[in-house]
């Protein structure tokens, strides 16, 4: 996708505009199934809440993914897509009993991540088997609002609590398909991954059942230049002779389950935004755009790094931004950035746009979310419209005062 190429896609679908590119995300999908290609069953399954529009839920399944689901909602856009319930998994954390329940009768694989939930579920379903979520308690990450095995956190039944679980097991009849892990949204190196897999497998030892591991997700993917990224390959390689030999170890061929969500799509997302307005300050010199964290909060809930590229003027002299919203809050996307050299009316492009950033999105200062398009085998498909004030009116209900 060239800069050429996205300027005309301004042109056709005006900003601000997310476009994602699916030869990426093809490529990226490739390269997992290639590093683990020794292991006799493996599946990929995309987790829906980094990017969930229907088309690409539709690509991934074209792709041969499955998809993890965090709400009934996303297993409803799955069935939309076509997938098949065997092909869906739903691991949420946190919801009701009733939630789980309604996912359930769709025929959807279930993952429970307490016990509670896991005993009331059991006793009401003995013949329904279901994957469990447990902690590690495994550090992965360096920013705390994006590390979920240690152990304050929310997520997964501990593996202290292994007994437990078999406990409710003998108690309500109920058996285990599956063990499943989710260190966290960064995995920072090999090392650690396995460190936590050596404990996702000595508690797979622990059931007679299972017929699939699921390693979670938190493939780290560069964001800037110089950003260390997962060594997938070399991961995959390494995994791959310990999950094999533990499967002789277990005595079946279990299947390795993945759910990767920014691996596969955050590198395939621009998002494209026009300038307003240049101002120089005392200090500083803005350049506000036609967005704001209603249309990508990452920089701004995490302190996430985007790229900024000024795509109308790719060659000119670099100069130092400050880019910013136009909402009326702080909303600085990038402070002091090299940009080249930034008139109104150009156009920049934010990179990593595909993960986490149009599903975040929101309507504050009722602003219309943004249009998304999908660049598949050379052509441009408009796959979500630009809102409009009927959007914004839609389940308002219009009292007489
Ligand atoms: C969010 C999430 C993922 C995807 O994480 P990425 O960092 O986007 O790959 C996978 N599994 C579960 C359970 C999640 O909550």
């Amino acid at each position: 996708m060239n800069n050429k190429f996205l300027l005309s896609l301004v042109e056709k679908y005006e900003s601000p505009l997310f476009v994602y590119d699916s030869e990426k995300i093809e490529s990226q999908y490739k390269r997992i199934t290639d590093a683990f290609s020794s292991v006799k069953s493996l599946k990929i399954n995309y987790a829906v809440k980094a990017l969930s529009n229907v088309a690409v839920l539709k690509l991934m399944k074209k792709l041969g993914a499955g998809i993890d689901t965090v709400s009934a909602q996303e297993v409803q856009l799955g069935l939309k897509a076509g997938f098949d319930p065997s092909e869906i998994i739903f691991t949420p954390n946190g919801v009701s009993l009733e939630e789980i329940e309604q996912v359930a009768s769709y025929g959807v694989n279930i993952n429970i991540d307490n016990l509670s939930i896991l005993e009331q579920f059991g006793q009401k379903y003995p013949k329904t088997p279901v994957c469990v979520r447990i902690n590690p308690h495994v550090m992965a990450g360096g920013h705390s609002k994006i590390s979920v095995g240690h152990i304050d956190s929310k997520f997964g039944i501990s593996i202290y609590q292994v007994p437990h679980i078999k406990r409710v097991l003998k108690n309500t009849g109920m058996l285990i398909n599956g063990i499943h892990m989710h260190t966290g949204s960064d995995i920072l190196d090999i090392d650690t991954f396995l460190r936590a897999t050596e404990i996702l497998l000595d508690t797979v030892k622990e059931f007679e059942n299972i017929e699939f591991v699921d390693f979670g997700s938190g493939f780290k993917v560069p964001y800037k230049k110089g950003d260390i990224e997962t060594n997938i390959e070399e991961m995959g390689q390494r995994l791959s002779t310990r999950f094999n030999n533990f499967c002789k170890e277990y005595g079946k061929d279990l299947t390795l389950l993945f759910e990767p969500g920014k691996f596969l799509v955050s590198e395939a997302g621009k998002f494209l935004v026009n300038v307003n307005v240049v101002k120089q300050t005392t200090s500083t010199v803005f350049a506000s755009v036609d967005s704001g964290f209603n249309h990508l909060v990452r920089p701004m809930m995490y302190g996430s790094y985007h790229h900024i590229t000024n795509i109308s003027n790719p060659n000119g002299r670099d100069r130092y931004y400050t880019v910013v919203g136009y909402i009326c809050e702080t909303d600085t996307f990038g402070s002091n950035r090299k940009i080249s050299e930034i008139t109104e009316g150009d156009i920049l492009c934010f990179d990593n746009a595909g993960a986490y950033c149009f599903t975040m999105a929101s309507n504050y200062n009722s602003r219309y979310k943004p249009a998304e398009v999908l660049i598949y085998k050379g052509k441009d498909y408009l796959i979500r419209k630009r809102e409009t004030i009927s959007d914004l009116l839609q389940n308002q209900i219009d009292i007489t005062l």
